[in-house]
């Protein structure tokens, strides 16, 4: 018998999830139930996710820029993923803002509404303004400076310093293309192994990605605030999802524009991807996963890759920064406040760019939010608006963040020649062939 193909099993589990825990809601003990027994499963399985994020990213890093052999092939494709990913977000932001001037959800919140949702949520918005303002202290090459570690074990050591590990991984990259053959070879080789190692781990992973995100699924609908919340919000919710999708045309499109995939190609390449970042809310936790997809079925080829996508997971979040747009005119609307041009065009530059220091993991956005609120003379305390939703859609940009990496990672690799057919393997032929889960 022909098996599912691998998003069609792990949307049943989703679906699984999402009914399994409507049913137990029907009992005063299912939460709790949920909680306790079914919880973990879905954490044990993002934990798996992350413990091999550091070490991919490593391994293929390492042997991604090694492969390249010389720097200006470095350089060259460097400078095109910034400029795309740059690209990317503007658009993403600008469609942002003219759906919320178009579809001006903030003016359709009534003013008990909006007072009875800040005094819910006042604390937990609170605590975000607190993380941002930590991040708002610092200097203006802060950022600069967190990107060289101190360390690497330590930088290794947290998931939260993906950019620190990718200079390191990039920096020992470059010292092998460097150094004489003779004398590489050997170091080049056990990351070789060890990077076939990973992605037969991520294989091994995927095996449970329907457990996995069924766990998951049960947890949120249980966690979930009330339904009526979502009523009061829903114009918002609705710019923000139609933004989003907009934006997951604009992918396909341009793929297709620019490396003649079709659409159903590029969306059957990366469904599970996209399945798995909405159910952890996390791109760097999806990471492994995107990675494993770009290469194996969209046919990017690893030196692409193995650059492109941990860089995009960190940098580049076109959904993040599209909702950041959305929600800081949202806010602005439903204080009766009216946005100048200036302000709109100071979003889009804030937005960008809050988006880039945003962490790849769930909610990191509504704290660079405040960020872009507090440059636009918003009121900060407005996000506790929109906290009630801020899950759902935090799901559904996460998405968009990964669907915007592996885009941009195709259109790199046909602007270097590196795109190829993936079911020949054509750029690995002396790999030994993998068995595939699905
Ligand atoms: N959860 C998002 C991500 O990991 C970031 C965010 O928008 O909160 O891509």
């Amino acid at each position: 018998m022909k098996k599912l193909a691998l998003h069609w099993q792990i949307l049943l589990g989703m679906a699984a999830g999402v009914i399994f825990a409507l049913i137990m809601t029907n009992f005063s003990w299912g939460a709790e139930f949920i909680n306790d027994w079914i919880k973990p499963f879905g954490n044990i399985f993002i934990n798996a996710l992350k413990l091999i994020a550091v070490p991919l990213i490593l391994a293929s890093l390492i042997k991604g820029i090694s492969d390249l052999k010389d720097i200006s092939k470095l350089s060259k494709m460097g400078t095109r993923t910034i400029l795309i990913y740059i690209g990317t977000t503007l658009i993403a932001v600008s469609i942002g803002l003219v759906l919320v001037n178009l579809i001006e959800p903030g003016n359709a919140i009534a003013e008990d509404t909006r007072n009875d949702l800040i005094a819910s949520y006042e604390g937990d918005a609170n605590m975000r303004i607190a993380d941002a303002q930590r991040q708002k202290d610092a200097g203006p090459l802060q950022a600069l400076e967190d990107i060289v570690p101190g360390n690497i074990f330590a930088a290794a050591s947290d998931n939260g310093n993906m950019l620190q590990v990718i200079f390191f991984a990039i920096f020992f990259g470059l010292g092998l293309i460097l150094i004489p053959e003779e004398t590489a070879r050997p170091v080049k080789a056990f990351f070789d192994g060890f990077n076939e190692v990973i992605l037969k781990l991520i294989d091994l992973i995927m095996l449970a990605a329907p457990y996995g995100v069924f766990a998951l699924l049960a947890a949120l609908v249980v966690e979930s605030p009330s339904t009526d919340l979502f009523a009061a919000l829903a114009m918002y919710g609705v710019t923000v999802l139609a933004g989003l999708a907009l934006m997951i045309g604009v992918y396909i499109l341009i793929v297709w524009v620019t490396t003649g995939r079709d659409p159903a190609f590029f969306e059957n390449g990366i469904a599970p991807a996209q399945l798995l970042a909405f159910s952890t809310s996390s791109s760097a936790a999806t990471l492994p996963v995107t990675m494993e997809r770009t290469e194996e079925h969209l046919g990017v080829h690893e030196e692409v890759t193995s650059f492109v996508l941990p860089i995009g997971a960190t940098i580049n979040m076109d959904g993040t920064s599209l909702y950041q747009a959305v929600a800081a005119v949202f806010i602005a609307q439903a204080f009766g406040m009216d946005l100048t041009i200036g302000a709109q065009l100071g979003i889009i530059a804030t937005a960008t760019l809050a988006s880039i220091g945003s962490a790849a993991v769930p909610g990191a956005g509504m704290v660079m939010l405040v960020i872009v609120l507090s440059q636009a003379g918003i009121p900060e305390a407005g996000l506790a608006l929109i906290f009630a939703v801020d899950r759902p859609l935090d799901m559904c940009r996460t998405m968009v963040n990964v669907t915007g990496d592996a885009a941009v990672s195709m259109m790199v690799a046909k602007s270097v020649d590196k795109l190829g057919d993936p079911h020949e393997r054509k750029w690995d032929e002396n790999l030994p062939k993998k068995e595939k889960v699905h």
